[in-house]
């Protein structure tokens, strides 16, 4: 059987008992990168052998998995942080368990953008969740599709691309939905930014030392939550 076991994003804390119990009886842990996790199973005193399962060797491992798998070991499949699948290797080992019939458990846990999603105050009974756009190729195509779903928008961005992205949003999107970044969920320094793309990217020009760390950008569904004067960055 194969458990998909979400892992922190931020505080250790934030880790169920099941996903230890998982962790510390199955027979392998597949992990996005070994000494990452390794830190996470010091800490809760696991000592299960590990074994790197990545972007980069998804898919010549895959086969060797479904191989033990069938052979009656129990893996478990973890990624930095967050859950396995979500902008994270993992859908291809499922899929092939799935074809396999093998069983497959996914334990419910940490994952970024709920979190980012519910404290943005933005509508979440509908959303769209991208994840991470395209660096370059396809990007503005992306920005184009995006700009015809009317509901709340959620994306993974990376602090180096951040200013680029509110400006997009400012582009594509316009400047009447509201857009909030959320940084570092459930670390020291989390943090809840709002306003129109323009001011975002306004406020981060002038405090540098903000773009930085983990971030979700979302934008608020088509006639909600519309920017006014008094919003401004939340601190
Ligand atoms: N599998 C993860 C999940 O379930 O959310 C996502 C992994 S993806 C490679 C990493 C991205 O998730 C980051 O670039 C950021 O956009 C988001 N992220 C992860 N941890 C975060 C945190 N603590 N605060 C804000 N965003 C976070």
């Amino acid at each position: 059987m194969l458990y998909i076991v979400p892992t922190p994003i931020g505080n250790l804390g934030d880790i169920t008992h099941r996903a230890q119990e998982v962790l510390s009886t199955v027979d392998l842990i597949l992990a996005e990168d070994t000494r990452v996790t390794q830190r996470l199973l010091a800490k809760y005193e696991i000592h299960t052998p590990l074994r790197p399962y990545h972007a980069h060797n998804e898919h010549q491992t895959t086969a060797n998995v479904i191989q033990l798998l069938t052979e009656g070991k129990t893996i478990a499949l973890v990624s930095d942080a967050g859950t396995p699948g979500i902008s994270d290797p993992g859908f291809m080992l499922v899929r092939a368990c799935r074809e396999a019939e093998q069983e497959v458990v996914v334990l419910p846990g940490p994952t970024a953008f709920v979190p980012a999603l519910v404290g943005s105050g933005f509508p979440c009974d509908r959303f769209f969740f991208e994840g991470f756009l395209p660096h370059k190729k396809g990007r503005q195509t992306r920005w184009k599709y995006l700009a015809t779903i009317p509901h709340t928008l959620v994306l993974y961005e990376s602090p180096y691309r951040l200013i680029k992205c509110l400006e997009e949003i400012k582009t594509f999107i316009g400047e009447v939905r509201k857009v909030c970044v959320v940084r570092e969920i459930s670390k020291i320094h989390e943090q809840y930014h709002f306003g129109s793309a323009s001011d975002l990217r306004a406020w981060f020009e002038k405090h540098p030392e903000k773009v930085k760390g983990e971030m979700v950008v979302i934008i608020s569904a088509e006639g909600s939550g519309k920017h006014s004067q008094e919003d401004g960055e939340d601190e």
